[in-house]
């Protein structure tokens, strides 16, 4: 199976900016109810698309306490548990940054490590890029930031789904 997942944050002054669990240095970050990490929740949506299991929004709802400030490695660890919980096995994702400043071509390599530990994978399944929005629109004048994540999973044993 083949889930896809899209999340995208508003950028303010004196937000932190975590994109796949690391904490890039910017003069903006994400404004959210956890810790805004796009990619990550970008990452949950695709895993939860691939299970047929709704999205980010109802298993971790933005009205709930519990979630507020929360670091978003927890949302992707309930994800893939979900992933194990059906007898499914992670193949590979693929992950698009869409954000015109900081470039983050530094971290990309700590951002698949982070993935791949978090989704128990090899980092050879795991791919991080990312696209400027040309100055266009609400993203290229710095006031948001996008991600978008495609995972696919297979059925280890196809009378668990
Ligand atoms: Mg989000």
């Amino acid at each position: 199976m083949v889930g896809f997942g899209y999340d995208i944050h508003r950028l303010a002054e004196g937000e932190s900016l975590i994109l796949a669990g690391v904490t890039l240095a910017h003069h903006s970050g994400t404004v959210a109810h956890s810790d805004g990490d796009v990619i990550y929740h970008a990452l949950c949506d695709a895993i939860f698309g691939a299970l047929g299991k709704g999205d980010i929004g109802e298993h971790f709802p933005d009205t709930d306490i519990r979630w507020k400030n929360a670091s978003s490695d927890r949302f992707v660890d309930y994800a893939v548990q979900l992933v194990a919980e059906c007898g499914c096995t992670i193949v590979n994702i693929d992950c698009t940054l869409i954000m015109d400043a900081p470039k983050i071509k530094p971290y990309k390599e700590i951002m698949k490590a982070n993935i791949a530990k978090l989704c128990n994978l090899p980092v050879e399944r795991v791919n991080v890029k990312a696209t400027t929005n040309e100055g266009v629109g609400f993203i290229g004048r710095g006031e948001g930031v996008a991600a978008m994540c495609i995972c696919q999973i297979v059925n280890e044993s196809p009378s668990n789904i």
